[in-house]
């Protein structure tokens, strides 16, 4: 597995493991855990969750999938906005560890921008730290304007990724904030890298012929062709979580990105960051 340093040091897969819509329904509980653990099984041992995916249920999916097994895996959760006062952050960060049956969050990401000042946030984040109840922190869905009102706060080095929307379809980033991390070595951690399962045209098809593979094996190696970016594709079906680890070895070649450059084209100027 191809792995990716964050700006403390620390190492992750480039490729991890969504929850989104996990933990909805008792009835799939068994089958989303095994899907989680066949991708621990792979190799990809991140695993992104959040407090808001299920009201807690797919944290406690979490729980289940990486038991007698945590020290393998490194769990990225989320505090929601409107919680993410000092106080407010620290017990929605307690509540999440009781469900994910852990005594640390590995990272922990303020889920997107909200009206709490940014520095009752943070000292709620360091403080956490401080205790050993996260590895580190960072944030989600923010656009560079907001990650540099972050780093005047937070100071820099702090952040560990910024966890956005991105993918053939969803562009925008690579204008403005890809390049702006990069600069300062903070991975970029891609949500929906597959724009949840809808990304199938004929160009993709095409290209996923000719490597024998599938389409959404090629919009995730698209994802992935990127050294500074983590992908977090969620998938259920354990035949999915296979063939997204598969995704990671197709090695599109130059050809390839330049075809999906005329299907899906960059940015020409500055987009409004796209969210779901
Ligand atoms: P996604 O990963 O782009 O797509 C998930 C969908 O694609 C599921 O329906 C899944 O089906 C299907 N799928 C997965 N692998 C496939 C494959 N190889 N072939 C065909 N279909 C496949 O969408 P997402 O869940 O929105 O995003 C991924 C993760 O990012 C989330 O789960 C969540 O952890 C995170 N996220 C974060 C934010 C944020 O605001 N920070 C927002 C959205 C998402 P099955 O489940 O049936 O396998």
């Amino acid at each position: 597995m191809r792995s990716i340093t964050l700006p403390d040091g620390r190492t992750v897969p480039a490729l991890g493991l969504g929850t989104w819509y996990m933990g909805e329904s008792a009835g799939a509980h068994d089958g989303e855990v095994r899907a989680l653990q066949t991708g621990i099984d792979l190799g990809m041992t991140l695993i992104d969750t959040a407090e808001m995916y299920a009201d807690g249920g797919a944290e406690e999916v979490v729980c289940d999938a990486v038991r007698g097994r945590r020290d393998q895996v490194f769990i990225v959760s989320k505090v929601l906005p409107y919680k993410a006062s000092r106080k407010g952050t620290i017990a929605a960060c307690e509540d999440s560890l009781r469900r994910l049956g852990t005594d640390h969050i590995d990272l922990y990401l303020l889920h997107w921008p909200g009206s709490h000042p940014l520095a009752e946030t943070v000292a709620a984040f360091e403080a956490l730290q401080a205790d050993g109840k996260i590895g580190g922190y960072g944030v989600s869905n923010f656009d560079v304007a907001e990650m540099i009102a972050w780093e005047k706060v937070a100071g820099a080095g702090a952040c560990q990724t910024d966890q956005v929307l991105y993918n053939l379809s969803r562009r925008g980033i690579e204008w403005d904030l890809l390049p702006w991390a990069r600069e300062r070595k903070m991975p970029i951690m891609a949500y929906s890298p597959l724009e949840q399962g809808r990304l199938a045209d004929r160009t993709l098809r095409s290209i996923a012929e000719k490597h024998g593979a599938t389409a959404m094996q090629v919009a995730l190696s698209w994802v992935l062709r990127n050294p500074s970016v983590i992908a977090i594709p969620k998938a259920s079906n354990p035949v999915h979580v296979q063939a997204n680890r598969a995704a990671l070895d197709l090695g599109l070649d130059a050809e390839d990105l330049r075809v999906l450059d005329d299907s899906f084209p960059p940015p020409r100027r500055k987009q409004a960051l796209d969210v779901l």
